[in-house]
């Protein structure tokens, strides 16, 4: 039988955003991206607080027209009154050199600058206009991350392979040759960085498209030919439970593979809807599969006839969203609390057993079962509860717990 875990992570050379290690040895970073005008400094300030908040250890926002260059330092200063110092990432499209050139402030409050190559400019322009963005991360010491997107693939590169592709003995699918065009924009775009005197270790690559097997099949590639830290994505993911799914999908296979320095979820929010759920799920994609460890994870039952009560499902709820809500003071207060397990059962089928294997485990009472919900602390059943304050008295319990085992008398 093969091995149930993860591969060793692919090689690759670290690059340093901000106070922030991507690559190498370093934990796979969660990022995201604001949905937010940039111009609007105190809209962009509110979420990219938001998303720290929540986890997000990049902050990536759009740059696309001077008023949101302008408002970049800005948006940096009050952030970093508020004491969120998460490094910001520009995004740029189309005018990147100019935007980077006529806003020096703007070039310096970035911690790196995102380019794509399919859109930098096109012909004769797009090799000059790829080096000026690439002179300013020289003049102001920033990586890039050089991000392919097949929404916006190099045309002439495209068209170019798929000319030779014609004339070849055994051509390729026109998906293959697709694959292909994105990894050599990615690689040639990279090489022109390195000519230029951007090390490799100021370089991410990502090569973003929106079918989970072409993802695996692009970044299996973009693996086995450098060495460049990879930011996985897959980009367009959709809506709610598609988006995660299908995300969740085509990273945990890389990820598996031991592919991926950094990982962003692509979700379509709702209108008005979280857009924290995007670091969420990353965080929740790496936590399940053992590869870094965020905020305790909660074991839930999915609930069947034997559960007609609504209770044990707002317990579940409850719990889960009281373990968000204080995860950042625990987080410095108690060193250690993100590995701990927590499991909210429904019945005594399965909830004694599952409780006894996490931390502290409720095992709520099923339909024509005794009113008695027994508490397991450490596997041992340690206390009952009962009556209408089950969900208050356990998160009491939690917290208790926590302090005890994670304070500095604990
Ligand atoms: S633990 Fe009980 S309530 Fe939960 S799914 Fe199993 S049988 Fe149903």
């Amino acid at each position: 039988m093969t091995t149930l875990l993860p591969a060793a992570r692919r090689a690759s050379v670290p690059v340093q955003v901000g106070a922030v290690i991507v690559g190498g040895e370093a934990p796979i970073v969660v990022q995201s991206m604001t949905n937010t005008d940039t111009a609007d400094i105190e809209a962009t300030v509110k979420q990219v607080a938001e998303l720290a908040r929540a986890g997000s250890e990049l902050v990536r926002i759009t740059v696309d027209r001077d008023a949101a260059a302008k408002a970049v330092p800005h948006i940096r200063e009050k952030l970093d009154k508020r004491g969120v110092t998460v490094p910001l990432v520009g995004d740029f499209h189309y005018i990147g050199h100019t935007l980077l050139a006529d806003n020096p402030a703007c070039a310096e409050a970035l911690a790196k600058y995102r380019i794509n190559p399919g859109n930098v400019g096109f012909k004769a322009k797009k090799d000059k206009q790829f080096g000026a963005i690439i002179e300013k991360a020289l003049e102001y010491n920033k990586p890039v991350r050089i991000g392919v997107n097949w929404g916006s693939l190099d045309q002439e590169l495209l068209t170019h392979l798929m000319d030779e592709n014609a004339k070849s003995a055994s051509p390729k699918t026109a998906r293959g040759v697709m694959h292909e065009a994105i990894v050599q924009s990615a690689l040639m775009s990279a090489e022109l960085a390195e000519s230029m005197g951007l090390g490799a270790g100021r370089i991410i690559i990502s090569a973003k498209v929106s079918a989970v097997q072409d993802l695996v099949a692009v970044y299996g590639m973009l693996a086995e030919r450098c060495r460049y830290a990879l930011h996985l994505g897959l980009t367009e993911a959709g809506m709610g439970s598609k988006g995660i799914v299908a995300s969740t999908a085509a990273m945990g296979i890389l990820l598996q593979q031991g592919i991926g320095d950094t990982i962003r979820v692509s979700l379509t929010p709702e209108p008005g809807g979280d857009r924290t759920l995007e670091v969420k799920v990353a965080q929740e994609i790496l936590q399940t599969m053992g590869l870094r460890a965020f905020m305790p994870i909660v074991a839930a039952c999915p609930g069947c006839g034997r559960t007609t009560s609504t209770v044990f499902q707002e317990l579940a709820r409850d719990v889960q969203f009281m373990i968000r809500d204080r995860m950042p003071e625990w987080k410095q207060q108690y060193p250690g609390v993100e590995n701990l397990t927590f499991a909210v059962m429904g019945c005594i089928v399965n909830g004694p057993g599952e409780s006894k294997h996490a931390d502290i485990g409720i095992s709520l009472p099923g339909t024509g079962e005794q009113p008695a919900a027994p508490i397991f602390i450490d596997g041992k059943k340690a206390m009952t509860l009962r009556g209408a304050n089950i969900t208050t008295e356990f998160k009491a319990i939690v917290e208790n717990y926590i302090a005890k085992r994670f304070g500095a008398a604990g």
